[in-house]
């Protein structure tokens, strides 16, 4: 088990707010981080200690970075493999290959947690307008790879023309899944030490608008035997992919009360944001830890909590986010508001209720 000593460098592939609040933590640690990505300014960057801008592809600029860490990580799941594989023969990568192949790929996430027991909606992998044909319906279809927060996906109503749909989805590969009357989407995020210890966050009940993460209520207002359940979930796909970091799995609460497993995300999650201001130890000192080979910290809720996300126009509310009381304001240095675009967000604690 590698143990790097703070003063060490994390290296982190991804300059998103995922890379950044890691890095945070990670100073709180201790230690460095060194970013690789392709933007110049990005959220990440603007708080790390070194950056590599440059493309995936560019084996100068990587093999450059691979000498200038101790241990590697990812802040987004889509890193292409041959990066990755790069610098993986120089130092070890966190949490590890299994993880990232299997998030990389819809197909491979939903065969992979099916095989672990985990039950999913109903899909069927489809590579062509006569696999549509067997869809389920009314169902989604997304891509196989490259998709995030609803995007490239296209619901599919009754009667709907398979030839057509296909034709303007463009994919190569999709998944094609039942659409699922939920009563609730829920998300559990499992630590796991590289000594194979296991922390799980208390479960955040989620709401979503157009397919994006608008807020997450701490704890969820689910039965607790279905929180205890997704977490023991959470806490077994884990372990199956021999995580050392996080994993973050999604959950759609059936209206008869199952969990049917949606995605999964092998690092920190904006459905753990919460724990940034309500836990003992947040999401991202966890993964720190994990990554760094530290023992994992204490995952226990201290109080209730609220997350809401600011996403474009809602940012521009920051000055009375900053006068609430109570509200902890968290903001990711994005320069272009977007519609959508996840600029900030904002945890409101409240009594713990239990
Ligand atoms: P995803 O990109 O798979 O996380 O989907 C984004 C959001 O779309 C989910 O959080 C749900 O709110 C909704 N969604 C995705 N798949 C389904 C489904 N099979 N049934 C109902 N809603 C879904």
């Amino acid at each position: 088990m590698t143990r790097i000593a703070p003063g060490g460098s994390i290296g982190i592939f991804g300059g998103g707010q995922l890379g950044r609040m890691t890095a945070l933590a990670a100073a709180r640690l201790g230690y460095r981080c060194h970013v690789f990505c392709p933007e110049a300014d990005s959220p990440a960057v603007q708080v790390s200690a070194a950056a590599t801008i440059a493309g995936y592809d560019d084996a100068k600029a990587l093999d450059a970075f691979s000498a200038s860490i101790d241990v590697a990580t990812f802040e987004f799941e889509n890193v292409p493999y041959e990066a990755v594989a790069r610098v993986a023969a120089k130092v070890p990568v966190r949490p590890g290959w299994d993880a990232l192949r299997t998030s990389q790929d819809r197909a491979v996430e939903k065969r992979f947690l099916n095989s672990i027991g985990l039950e999913t909606a109903p899909w069927t992998e489809v590579r062509s307008a006569a696999d549509l044909r067997r869809a389920p319906c009314p169902g989604i279809l997304k891509t196989a790879r490259l998709g995030y927060d609803g995007k490239g996906q296209v619901r599919l109503g009754e009667g709907f023309d398979a030839d057509a749909v296909w034709q303007a989805f463009g994919a190569e590969r999709g998944v094609a899944e039942a659409l699922v009357d939920f009563s609730a989407e829920v998300s559990a995020i499992a630590a796991r030490g590289a000594d194979g210890s296991i922390a799980v966050f208390d479960v955040a009940q989620n709401d979503h608008r157009e397919g994006i993460l608008r807020r997450s209520l701490v704890p969820a207002p689910v039965p607790s035997a279905i929180a205890a359940e997704a977490q023991a979930l959470a806490a077994r796909a884990a372990e199956a992919l021999d995580i050392v970091g996080l994993l973050a799995v999604e959950f759609f609460v059936t209206r008869s009360g199952r969990l049917l497993a949606n995605e999964i995300a092998p690092r920190p999650h904006n459905s753990g944001h919460w724990t940034q201001d309500a836990c003992g130890t947040d999401q991202f000192e966890q993964f720190v830890r994990a990554v760094a080979g530290l023992p994992l910290g204490d995952p226990a809720r201290l109080s209730d909590a609220e997350m809401v996300n600011l996403l474009g126009d809602d940012v521009l509310a920051w000055a009375e986010l900053a006068a609430e009381p109570g509200a902890r304001l968290h903001l990711y240095g994005k320069r272009d508001v977007r519609p959508g675009r996840k600029m900030g967000h904002v945890n409101r604690l409240l009594p713990k209720s239990r």
